[in-house]
């Protein structure tokens, strides 16, 4: 069966690794993960992650007047280290070839990013885990999703969020919530939508980089994404 994408570039955010413990990891959480990034490697899907931090640390969580922001996001990235590290020895556990590029080398410890070579690893059938944001502070992990998946030419940001997909209200506070299936970049920008932060959102609607919302823990969704069902919320240019 021909799937959608060959290429994909997933994001998690630290808070969906921490499922529901109050802190770091819940190890089950990142075991579903790899087997579902397992799935579809099977079917040759290209797989590249970047990986939030909050679970750990958020520089702006930083009320001190001693501690720059500049400084306390440097720590925030540092945490996204952790979770690339983690996220890599779980691929390989499994069986996945797996690499962490950060966005400045932890010497010792992840190799910095180099675009050119991430497709060549891609290429090759590795699981590449983007740690380190952007390697700047003041931005994202979504901006680093948009930005490496972007760089390395994949063909989808996949943003895995703890709901499935984006609603017309909040679906925890409003029942009759309804979901979008598909939705275009202005349509989200006129209905003040929340997908991912404006830097982020806007480096995809200038490169056109579909970006598709889901849950990763609702069983197969990342399998269904593929085939091309209707599963979570498509934002495209709606061309
Ligand atoms: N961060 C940063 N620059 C980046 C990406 C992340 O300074 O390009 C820092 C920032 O302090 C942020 C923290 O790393 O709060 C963790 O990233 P993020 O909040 O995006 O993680 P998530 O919410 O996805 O878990």
């Amino acid at each position: 069966m021909k799937l959608k994408y060959s290429r994909i570039l997933l994001k998690f955010s630290g808070e969906v690794l921490m499922g529901k413990a109050d802190f770091g990891w819940d190890m089950s959480v990142l075991q579903q993960v790899a087997e579902q990034v397992k799935a579809i490697r099977e079917q040759g899907v290209e797989v590249a992650i970047v990986v939030g931090g909050g679970n750990v640390f958020r520089g702006g969580q930083v009320q001190s007047k001693s501690i720059q922001r500049s400084t306390a996001d440097q720590m925030g990235m540092m945490a996204t280290v952790m979770n690339g590290l983690a996220l890599r020895d779980v691929f390989e556990s499994i069986g996945l070839k797996s690499r962490i590029m950060s966005a400045n080398a932890v010497e010792g410890v992840a190799e910095g990013f180099n675009a050119n070579h991430a497709q060549k690893c891609l290429a090759s059938g590795e699981v590449l885990v983007f740690a380190g944001g952007t390697g700047n502070p003041f931005f994202t992990t979504d901006t680093a999703a948009a930005l490496r998946g972007i760089e390395v030419g994949a063909d989808v940001v996949l943003k895995a969020t703890k709901v499935d997909g984006i609603y017309d209200s909040d679906p925890k506070k409003n029942p009759q919530a309804i979901r979008f299936s598909q939705l275009s970049y202005s349509d989200v920008i006129q209905q003040n939508l929340q997908v991912m932060d404006l830097a982020a959102f806007a480096l995809c609607r200038d490169h056109a980089m579909p970006i598709r919302v889901f849950d990763m823990l609702k069983d197969g969704a990342l399998n269904r994404i593929l085939l091309g069902e209707d599963e979570g919320t498509l934002v495209t240019t709606g061309d």
